[in-house]
């Protein structure tokens, strides 16, 4: 390397090149396999999953213009959005990028943690009992805000996963929860159960598709909603997913690498 020469570009004060080459590696995946599937790209939402992810990363990870960030728990996102309020505090590009970022909950969320959750979540993915969405319905209400939901469905009948099974009780709790105000459903969110090769996991993301079709037939949301979204397929599986109805797919390792071991999980 010539060491003389001058940088062609002063360095990016977010740039994370790591990051760079990952973002571009899963969005060629994305984009071969919405070719293969007959999509188009833009119909497909590409969620930032950061749980473990320190802050600078999601400064960095918005720099390179992804929006949208999910993560699993509220204590981890509050504390990660005061780091980021932080950052944006002493850095100006830090704070034009931290204004771009959208962040939606994707993780168990406890009734008793609801209201901690408005004020950090503009989605709500992870929508997994009747008594949950009654506990937003009420604090949305009292807030005079309308919270986008998805109901998320242990499709693989997991003992260790929460979610509503994917058969009448989903259709049951959806009409439910469709009657309630200050709620808008949108969708369906799963994660598949582990498999060896992402090809085992079609049949579960066919399964939601099903359930999603039920849904619209049998639940009509009018102009408050849809059952439009399907928020299926992470690292592993999101071709097989995109391939299957996907709208949304929520990416952790393929964009940040692999998380710390030691961490129970979600
Ligand atoms: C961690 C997580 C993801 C992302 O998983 P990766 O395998 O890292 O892509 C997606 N959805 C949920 C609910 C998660 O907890």
């Amino acid at each position: 390397m010539d060491r003389t020469a001058p940088p062609s570009s002063p360095p990016a004060a977010w740039a994370d090149e790591a990051l760079a080459a990952n973002g571009a590696a899963v969005r060629a995946r994305i984009s071969a396999a919405a070719d293969r599937a007959g999509r188009a790209v833009d119909d497909l939402l590409l969620v930032a999953v950061t749980k473990t992810v320190p802050a600078e990363r999601l400064v960095a990870a918005a720099a390179l213009g992804l929006t949208t960030f999910g993560e699993n728990r509220v204590q981890e996102a509050r504390d990660k959005r005061e780091r980021l309020a932080e950052l944006a505090a002493s850095d100006t590009e830090a704070a034009r990028l931290v204004d771009t970022m959208r962040w939606e909950l994707i993780g168990h969320l406890q009734t008793n943690k609801v209201a901690r959750a408005f004020d950090l979540f503009e989605r709500f993915q992870s929508v997994d009992t009747l008594h949950l969405a009654e506990a937003l319905s009420a604090r949305a209400v009292a807030l005079g805000r309308t919270a986008p939901i998805l109901l998320e469905v242990n499709v693989g009948g997991e003992a260790s996963k929460s979610g509503f099974p994917p058969d009448e009780t989903l259709v049951n709790a959806a009409r439910a929860i469709a009657a309630l105000p200050g709620l808008r459903p949108e969708g369906l969110m799963t994660v598949a159960p582990p498999v060896d090769n992402p090809e085992q996991a079609r049949p579960f993301f066919q399964r939601m598709r099903i359930l999603r079709e039920a849904l619209v037939a049998a639940v009509p949301l009018g102009a408050n909603g849809g059952w439009h979204e399907l928020s299926m397929g992470m690292t592993d599986d999101f071709e097989v997913a995109i391939e299957e109805g996907a709208t949304i797919l929520r990416v952790g390792r393929g964009l940040f690498g692999a998380r710390p071991v030691n961490r129970s999980p979600m």
